[in-house]
């Protein structure tokens, strides 16, 4: 009897501590809940997976899902094809924006458990935007939705389809192994500077090793072969 007791006091204590830290996740971090939960929301599913804000007028809708096929075309252009299946959201007003979007009015992406979603605000409802969040969910998605990759390199093949950014000869390109850690890279004081570093030494590297060596580095990755090893060496074989 005591025996049966103890295990339902250990099997109710985990479920508690289970439930806990599904609450506090969830209150720290709730947007990618809501984001995951948007099929039973009110947004207007317009495509597979294409979520557009009611309130949003026609004409830019039309205008959105224009951009997403160019966006598309663009990933295509450097990997032939897209792998990733994100579910991507488009939002305007104030209170969809506090719901799905984590106080950035561009654009940001979610890797879940259970899928990719990628939320577009009002200040990223262009090409640029949605083929820079679709290229950071193709890279996850090709690498089997883990970190393999440093941040300036995942940001710098971002860059690579937004062509908000342009190369900088002059950029000194020798310090980007500092760029490896979020909190270094997206230090508001540093951030819009880190972004040209990693544009400029990822579009240099693309230049020399092509669509082929960025598959070999995939490829190499995948297989457990360190970043740092392949990036190298994947460039001097060219
Ligand atoms: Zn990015």
């Amino acid at each position: 009897m005591i025996k049966k007791r103890k295990k339902i006091f250990i099997i109710a204590a985990f479920l508690s501590i289970f439930l806990l830290l599904l609450i506090a996740s969830y209150m720290l971090n709730p947007q990618p809940v809501h984001a995951m939960m948007v099929g039973f929301s009110s947004m207007e599913e317009h495509e597979e997976q294409v979520y557009i804000e009611p309130d949003i007028p026609e004409n830019i809708e039309n205008m959105i899902l224009n951009d997403l096929e160019q966006s598309k075309e663009r990933i295509s252009g450097i990997f032939d094809g897209v792998h990733a299946t994100p579910t991507i959201l488009f939002v305007q007003s104030p209170h969809a924006l506090e719901k799905y979007a984590q106080k950035n009015r561009t654009g940001q992406t979610y890797y879940t458990y259970w899928g990719n979603y990628i939320v577009i605000g009002p200040d990223g409802f262009n090409e640029d935007v949605v083929a820079h969040e679709l290229m950071h969910s193709e890279l996850r998605t090709r690498l089997k939705n883990k970190d393999k990759v440093p941040v300036w390199f995942d940001e710098g093949l971002a860059t690579i389809v937004d062509h908000r950014y342009m190369s900088n000869e002059n950029i000194r390109l020798d310090n980007i192994n500092d760029l490896c850690s979020r909190d270094t890279f997206y230090e508001p004081s540093q951030v819009k500077e880190n972004y040209e570093i990693a544009h400029s030494e990822v579009a240099r590297w693309f230049g020399v090793v092509g669509k082929s060596g960025l598959s070999e580095l995939i490829e190499g990755l995948n297989k457990g072969v360190a970043f740092n090893e392949l990036y190298k060496a994947i460039e001097s074989r060219r």
